[in-house]
């Protein structure tokens, strides 16, 4: 059965197997999302900061391997993971990166290319946001061919690594104790945790973003950084190392574009129900319901495929470049017609539809573009590589 949680915005049902312990946590994540971290999001959207509350605020929940919800092999289910990525997309977009940059993605990262002394002792710590971190891969220059570009390089010298080079979005840099750049090396390429007030980083923010705009996405230049060797991450030698860190990840975008269309769907039919035109609220007109429905088949379709990549039956990285540009087509749609509901008021950021409007075009992009993810699938599809 349905729980009451998710009773309008999951119509096919991903979320029936969530045990009573896991409804219980995102039940309270969704309560302090609705009532402490919603009502601060319009003016830091529009001033493009990022409030100092959230990142406190979310972690003091304990939202990460809480006991109860731990199963015999000692880790989350994957479907507890994925709604909880679910519910702060449905918030916004940035509350999400702000979350899951450090407690999905920079915690896997360490758990499987770090040492595994290092790996043990960070990861309580990463998991509670006492130590942070952000990963830097993209160049100003590179972007969707860095695997063939990567500049960056780091020189071994003596016991230690020199790096030169240039990083371009960076998201939560200004707020992460270490950078892990993605470096060139003599013999490959190579992963490094530099710490972010090490001489010769230097940060500037991304100025005049229209999507995540309460996410600090960082330009970062690196003249001769010096780091111990230590600091290099011994599991992590080639992008294909990387890729299979990232493996159960893959379906993180997936859950956050149903997430956001989640969001959009309960502020279009909000608005729908309230405004009034030629003498009814307008969700009574036929042409507006059309949308409303639509949204509501693209939130099911794109929630079911997040379920299912989750569930883990194929793996590899067409499923999950499929099910990605199956779901940022879906998203861009729904926040599309979402603003398109809400008149003049879908530019305005009271509404959120705006918001998730903008936001939409992040995901459309990072992740692997929309192209970059079609030749994959093409590829496969035809057994023709059609990149260069
Ligand atoms: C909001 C946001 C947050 C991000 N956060 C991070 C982060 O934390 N860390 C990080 O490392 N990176 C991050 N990125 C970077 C992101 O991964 C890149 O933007 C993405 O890989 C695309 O690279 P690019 O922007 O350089 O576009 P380009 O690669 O220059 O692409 C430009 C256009 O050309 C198309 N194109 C490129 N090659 C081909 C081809 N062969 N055939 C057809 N079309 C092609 C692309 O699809 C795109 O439409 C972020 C980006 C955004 C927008």
């Amino acid at each position: 059965m349905i729980s009451d949680l998710y009773e309008l915005i999951d119509p096919l049902g991903s979320s029936v197997g969530l045990t009573d312990a896991e409804l219980a946590h995102l039940t309270r994540l969704r309560h302090t999302l609705d009532t402490e971290i919603t009502p601060l999001i319009p003016a830091a959207w529009e001033a493009g900061e990022t409030p100092e509350s959230i990142r406190p605020t979310l972690a003091g929940l304990g939202l990460v391997d809480p006991a109860d919800v731990l199963g015999p092999d000692g880790h989350e289910s994957a479907l507890y993971q994925g709604f909880r990525t679910f519910e702060l997309s449905r918030c916004d977009l940035s509350v999400q990166i702000l979350f899951n940059g450090q407690a999905s993605m920079f915690r896997t990262l360490i758990r499987e290319l770090a040492a595994p002394d290092r790996a043990a002792a960070w990861d309580r710590k990463i998991a509670d946001f006492e130590l942070t971190g952000c990963f830097a891969l993209t160049e100003p220059d590179h972007g969707s061919d860095v695997a063939g570009g990567l500049e960056t390089t780091a020189v071994r010298d003596g016991d230690s690594w020199v790096i030169n080079g240039a990083k371009k979005w960076i998201g939560n840099a200004a707020i992460s104790d270490y950078l892990l750049i993605i470096a060139r090396t003599e013999d490959g390429i190579g992963g490094f945790l530099v710490p972010r007030e090490a001489p010769g980083v230097q940060l500037e923010k991304i100025e005049g973003k229209i999507a995540v705009r309460m996410v600090n996405n960082a330009q970062i230049t690196l003249a001769d950084v010096r780091v111990p060797d230590s600091a290099r991450l011994p599991r992590l030698n080639s992008f294909a190392d990387i890729n299979r860190a990232m493996r159960g990840l893959r379906a993180d975008v997936v859950w956050t574009a149903a997430g956001m269309q989640a969001g959009i769907l309960e502020a279009a039919r909000s608005y729908a129900t309230e405004r009034v035109q030629f003498g009814k609220p307008i969700g009574g007109f036929q042409l507006v319901q059309e949308k409303l429905a639509r949204i509501y088949a693209n939130l099911a379709s794109t929630l079911a495929m997040a379920e299912t990549l989750t569930r883990g039956a194929t793996d590899g990285v067409v499923p999950a470049s499929l099910a990605k540009l199956f779901a940022a087509q879906r998203l861009r749609e729904s926040a599309a017609l979402g603003r398109e509901i809400g008149g003049g008021n879908g530019v305005l950021l009271e509404h959120h539809l705006a918001r998730f409007f903008a936001d939409a075009e992040g995901v459309y992009t990072f992740e692997g573009t929309h192209e970059v993810n079609s030749l994959i699938v093409g590829r496969h599809l035809t057994g023709l590589g059609a990149f260069h």
